[in-house]
C-alpha cells in the first residue's frame, strides 16, 4: 500500500510517496517497512517564474507526476494542534474546522496545512486523510512543564500554554536511539536535540515527552537561525516603550533577524563556523551562545528525568556539526556525558566514549517517514498490526 505524505509551507510543498509493506522480522509498533517512491519540493508558489501558481496547481503538479495506485492515505503535516489534538487523526469537516480554530495560535503556519487539506480532500475524495500535529507528541507534558506562571483566566481565556513543536521529529529520533542501543522503547530515557534552522530540545521518558524548550510558539527555547530563544519578555515592552519599535518590528526582529542572524549575520551555522574559524569575534561569540544554551537545557532536562540514557544529535546542525556537538557537552564528564572526538569527527550512530554512563548519540531525523508511520497507525486503530 502507499502513503503519500504532504507537508504544504506558505510557499511551498513538499511531498514523499512512499510504498509500505509489512516487516516479516519486526513485531514492534513499526513493524512495516516504508520505501520511498517519489519525492520532490515545490518552491516559490505563487510567485513570478515560481513553482505552481497556488496550492491547487502544486498538488495537481504532484498528483500527476506520480503513480497513485494502491494509495492508501495521504498523510499532512499540521503545525499546531493546540490542545485538542494528542495524536495522528483521520480528518473530515470537523478536524478542519478545528484546525481552522487554531490559526490565531499558527497565523504563518496553520492556513498554508489547510489549504493543502482542501486541495488534496477534492482531488483525492475517496483516500483518507490523516494529520500529523507537531504539538500532538509533547500533549503528554504534565500541567507543571506547559503551564506559564501568568494570570491563570488570562491564560485560559486565550489558550495561553508551552504547546512544544518537532513533535514528530522528537518521537522518531527517541525511537531510534531506543532501537540503536538496543533498549526497550517504553523504557529508555532520551534528551533529543533537534538543531535545524529552528531548533529545540526534548526529554523523552518512556517513549513520552515531558519536557521542551518550545512555547506557545517555536519562537522560545534554543537560540535558532533567525529566532531567538529564551529572553526576558521585558525586553519586548523596552523595545516598545523605550526603543519606540512598533509591536509587528519588533515580532519580526525577534523571529527574523534574531539567533544566528542577529548575533552573527549568518543564519546557517557552516557560514558561521567558518568566521569562527577565521577569528571574526561576532561569530565566535554566536556559536558560544548557541552551544551554551544547548548545555544549559541539557542539564536541566537531565534534572528532569532523573537519569537519562541517551543524548542524541539531529537534523541540519545536529547530524552534521562535529563542534556544535563537542561544544554543547563540553565538561560534563562529571554527569556522565564523555564524547569521544574521533567518533564525534567520523559522525558515528554513538559519539560517547566507552565509559560514558549516558551514550551520545547522531540519528537521522525523517520527519516524513514518521508522518507516513502514524498515518497508517490511524488508519489502523485496532491494533491489527501494531
Ligand atoms: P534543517 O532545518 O534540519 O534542514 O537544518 C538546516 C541547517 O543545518 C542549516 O541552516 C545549517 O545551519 C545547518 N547545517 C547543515 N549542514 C551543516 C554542517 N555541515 N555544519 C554545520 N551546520 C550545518
Amino acid at each position: 500500500m502507499k502513503i503519500l505524505v504532504l507537508n504544504c509551507g506558505s510557499s511551498s510543498v513538499k511531498y514523499r510517496l512512499f510504498q509500505g509493506a509489512p516487516d516479516a522480522t519486526s513485531t514492534g509498533p513499526a513493524s512495516w517497512t516504508f520505501v520511498t517512491l517519489a519525492k520532490g519540493l515545490i518552491e516559490r508558489i505563487g510567485e513570478p517564474g515560481g513553482g505552481a501558481a497556488d496550492h491547487t496547481a502544486a498538488l495537481q503538479q504532484v498528483m500527476g507526476s506520480v503513480d497513485l495506485s494502491g494509495l492508501r492515505a495521504v498523510g499532512h503535516r499540521v503545525v499546531h494542534g493546540g490542545s485538542l489534538f494528542s495524536a495522528p487523526t483521520v480528518i473530515d469537516d470537523e478536524v478542519v474546522a478545528a484546525v481552522e480554530g487554531l490559526v490565531p495560535l499558527a497565523p504563518l503556519h496553520n492556513p498554508s496545512a489547510l489549504s493543502g487539506i482542501a486541495v488534496a480532500r477534492k482531488l483525492l475524495p475517496d483516500i483518507p486523510q490523516v494529520a500529523v500535529f507537531d504539538t500532538a507528541f509533547h500533549q503528554s507534558i504534565a500541567p507543571d512543564g506547559v503551564t506559564y506562571a501568568i494570570d491563570t483566566e488570562l491564560a485560559a481565556r486565550w489558550q495561553i500554554r508551552r504547546y512544544g513543536f518537532h513533535g514528530t521529529s522528537h518521537a522518531y529520533v527517541a525511537r531510534r536511539t531506543a532501537e540503536l542501543l538496543g533498549l526497550p522503547s517504553d523504557q529508555a530515557n532520551v534528551i533529543t536535540l533537534h538543531l535545524g534552522n529552528g531548533a529545540s530540545v526534548c526529554a523523552v521518558q518512556g517513549g513520552r515527552s515531558v519536557a521542551t524548550s518550545m512555547g506557545m510558539s517555536p519562537l522560545s527555547g534554543l537560540v535558532m537561525g533567525t529566532r531567538c530563544g529564551d529572553i526576558d519578555p521585558t525586553v519586548i515592552f523596552h523595545l516598545h516603550r523605550v526603543a519606540g519599535l512598533p509591536i509587528e518590528e519588533i515580532e519580526h526582529s525577534l523571529t527574523r533577524n534574531a539567533g544566528l542572524q542577529g548575533m552573527a549575520d549568518a543564519n546557517d551555522m557552516r557560514e558561521v563556523q567558518r568566521r569562527r574559524a577565521a577569528g571574526d569575534p561576532a561569530a565566535t561569540l554566536a556559536f558560544d551562545v548557541y552551544c551554551r544554551r544547548l548545555r544549559e537545557y541539557v542539564g536541566s532536562y537531565l534534572a528532569v528525568l532523573g537519569r537519562a540514557d541517551a543524548i542524541t544529535f539531529t537534523a541540519g546542525v545536529g547530524e552534521n556539526s562535529p563542534a556544535v556537538r563537542a561544544e554543547a557537552l563540553k565538561g560534563l564528564s562529571a554527569l556522565g556525558i564523555e564524547i569521544d572526538e574521533t567518533r564525534n569527527q567520523r559522525g558515528d550512530p554513538v559519539i560517547s566514549a566507552d565509559g560514558s554512563k549516558v551514550r551520545v548519540c547522531v540519528v537521522p531525523t525523517d520527519e516524513e517517514l514518521e508522518i507516513a508511520e502514524q498515518a497508517r497507525n490511524a488508519l489502523e486503530p485496532d491494533g491489527a498490526h501494531l
